[in-house]
């Protein structure tokens, strides 16, 4: 199944993200979580891979199991900016004898790459997205940011530069995560406003604990709501109080951005599925 395809139908559709295990137990965590979701009939699932270019055939195998063993259809994300463009055409050549028919196309971050060669094949995702798009062998989605890109000037620049990726063939886009839904919206607006008609999946991720809080923000520049801030930092030595909140926070997000014409959801996993679950159990009968 082609991701685009399934979006052409118009039914809300649902999808959840892996990282590749490093280790044995690792991969066990993975398998059990990705099993537990799949009776939740996910539309896909997306598995990371890492911007160095280091180990990129552990993002083409993982794919390629999960759909040979437990039927889900995937997608794997494919970083550019530390491959030349035999790396490119040889990963994907992986990818297509393992069935894998969907590729998030994306540069990957720069900041955390050493030695990046200054004479390298590609700096953009959309010189990825042009590439792959002119092979036909893949339904091809890019990323987005409703709150900017860290390293664009501006939202409106950003979103320049996001039109360039979808006339290269970006079919489908899915966003960073993002705590306040009026960011979605406002960027929709914008999006549209600028001639760009793909589908815009909102990605969201629950917040399991604080100091994860900081992390991502950190690096993601998103920002946080003081309402989930004040809840997170009260349930700080509360476990489970704080897994109730998070879900309750996540799921109340999901409901207003499908009942407000959002064409699925996104869920960051982080290889669990407990979260993931309880939130999707929440919205998905309303969805419709
Ligand atoms: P691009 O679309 O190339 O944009 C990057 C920046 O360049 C933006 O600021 C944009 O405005 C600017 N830009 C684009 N074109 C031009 C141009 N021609 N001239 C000047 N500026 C330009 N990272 C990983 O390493 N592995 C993953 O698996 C992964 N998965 C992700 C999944 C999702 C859904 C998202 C939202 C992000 C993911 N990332 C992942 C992070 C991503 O790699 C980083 O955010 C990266 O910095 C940008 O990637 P991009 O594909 O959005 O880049």
């Amino acid at each position: 199944m082609r991701v685009t395809e399934r979006l052409k139908s118009g039914k809300k559709l649902f999808s959840f993200e892996f990282f590749p295990p490093k280790t044995e137990e690792d991969a066990k965590r993975l398998f059990d979580s990705a099993r537990v979701l799949k009776a939740l009939e996910p539309d896909f699932v997306s598995i990371t891979n890492s911007s160095s270019g280091s180990a990129p055939y552990r993002t083409v195998a993982m794919a390629g199991v999960l759909k040979a063993e437990l039927g889900l259809e995937t997608v794997a994300h494919l970083t550019c900016v530390a491959h030349t463009r035999a790396e490119i055409s040889e990963i994907c050549r992986r990818l297509k004898e393992m069935n894998v028919k969907n590729i998030l196309a994306l540069r990957g971050d720069i900041h955390n790459i050493d030695g990046l060669s200054p004479r390298r094949d590609y700096s953009y995702a959309t010189q990825l997205v042009a590439d792959l798009k002119a092979t036909g062998d893949f339904s091809l989605g890019g990323a987005c940011y409703p709150e900017k890109h860290p390293d664009a000037p501006s939202l409106d620049e950003d979103i320049l530069r996001l039109k360039e990726k979808v006339d290269a063939g970006a079919e489908y886009l899915i966003t960073q995560l993002f705590f306040e839904n009026s960011h979605y919206f406002r960027f929709l607006d914008k999006v549209l406003a600028a001639g760009i008609s793909v589908p815009v999946i909102p990605g969201l991720m629950p917040v399991t604990g604080y100091k994860q809080l900081s992390n991502f923000t950190q690096m993601m520049k998103v920002s946080v709501p003081a309402e989930l801030r004040a809840g997170l930092e009260r349930w700080a030595d509360d476990k489970e109080s704080l897994f109730k909140f998070s879900v309750e926070h996540a799921s109340a997000q999901a409901a207003e951005l499908l009942a407000r014409g959002a064409p699925g959801l996104h869920l960051y996993t982080l290889n669990r599925s407990r979260a993931a679950i309880a939130i999707l159990k929440n919205v998905k009968g309303k969805a419709g």
